[in-house]
């Protein structure tokens, strides 16, 4: 009979953030699969869970994968983790999970941490509605497009960042956002843990120390939210448009109705 796969969450900082069933698991499975075997025996020394381990990275996921997916189609139950939080969330655990399904291994979620659920809930802002880009693109102008895509959007949008990075990313973010409401969740359920609830540009002056972990939260755009057209530039407003799906005919018509001109103006900036 085939064994199952696990995926377990573990803490993101506080060892105390493990639920009695993902300990069980791991108590439980034949083999743990970790993004860092040196790492998760931390983890499972603080448990006093002794288990065999396997790495299973990003850099070698295409191979382990299949090692992994052997055991599992053997009969072993496997448990995988990742250094912190939920695996598959900018971690690695996609691609095993593609895998188990196409060999229809059973897929068995086990929750816990996760830095972008924690940090969007104590933001203060819109929970109804979000978004997750995960880390930025390195590429310069995959990012520029990336957050041009936030510029446009009036759900609340969720970020991770490298510390290293932080300082530069929000004044990527302020040149192309202008001034926006963000929080940053630092060291989630660590002893530093704070958030600072501000606009780009005062947390960019404030040259606080930046140092440890960062979830960003952006606030959605508001004018595209409040139907907003006086305020938006004629690039919002097509955008606003398009994303419902309009074809540039029927666009242009309604941006020269929401802003009282006659449509050949608005065709004339699109041509
Ligand atoms: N799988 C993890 C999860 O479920 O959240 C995310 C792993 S990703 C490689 C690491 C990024 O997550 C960090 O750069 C940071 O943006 C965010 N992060 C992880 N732990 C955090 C914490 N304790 N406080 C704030 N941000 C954290």
């Amino acid at each position: 009979m085939k064994g199952k796969l696990y995926i377990v969450a573990t803490p993101i900082g506080n060892l105390e953030d493990i639920t009695l069933r993902a300990i069980n698991i791991l108590k439980e499975v034949d083999l743990i699969a970790a993004e860092d075997t040196r790492h998760t025996l931390k983890l499972l020394n603080h448990l006093g869970i002794k288990k065999a381990m396997i790495s299973y990275q990003r850099h070698n996921e295409e191979v382990k994968k299949d090692v992994i997916i052997n055991k599992i189609l053997d009969g072993q139950n496997v448990a995988l983790v990742s250094d912190a939080g939920t695996p598959g969330i900018s971690d690695p655990g996609e691609e095993i999970v593609k895998e188990s399904i196409k060999n229809k291994i059973e897929i068995i979620p086990i929750p816990g941490a996760c830095a972008l659920i924690n940090a969007l809930i104590c933001s203060g802002m819109d929970t109804k509605e979000f978004y997750f880009l995960g880390f930025l693109p390195l590429n310069k102008k995959n990012r520029q497009e990336k957050i041009e895509i936030i510029k446009n959007e009036n759900k609340t949008g969720i970020l991770y960042e490298a510390p290293h990075k932080l300082k530069n990313t929000l004044k990527e973010l302020k040149e192309i956002l202008g001034d926006r409401k963000i929080v940053l969740a630092k060291e989630l359920t660590k002893i530093h843990e704070e958030f600072i609830y501000d606009n780009i540009d005062d947390i960019i002056n404030s040259n606080k120390e930046i140092k440890g972990e960062y979830v960003i939260i952006i606030e959605g755009n508001s004018k595209i939210k409040n139907n907003d057209f006086e305020n938006m530039d004629i690039k919002e407003h097509y955008l606003f448009y398009e994303k419902q799906g309009l074809n540039k005919n029927d666009i242009i018509k309604k941006i020269a109705k929401d802003r009282k001109v006659h449509k050949n103006e608005i065709y004339k900036l699109f041509i």
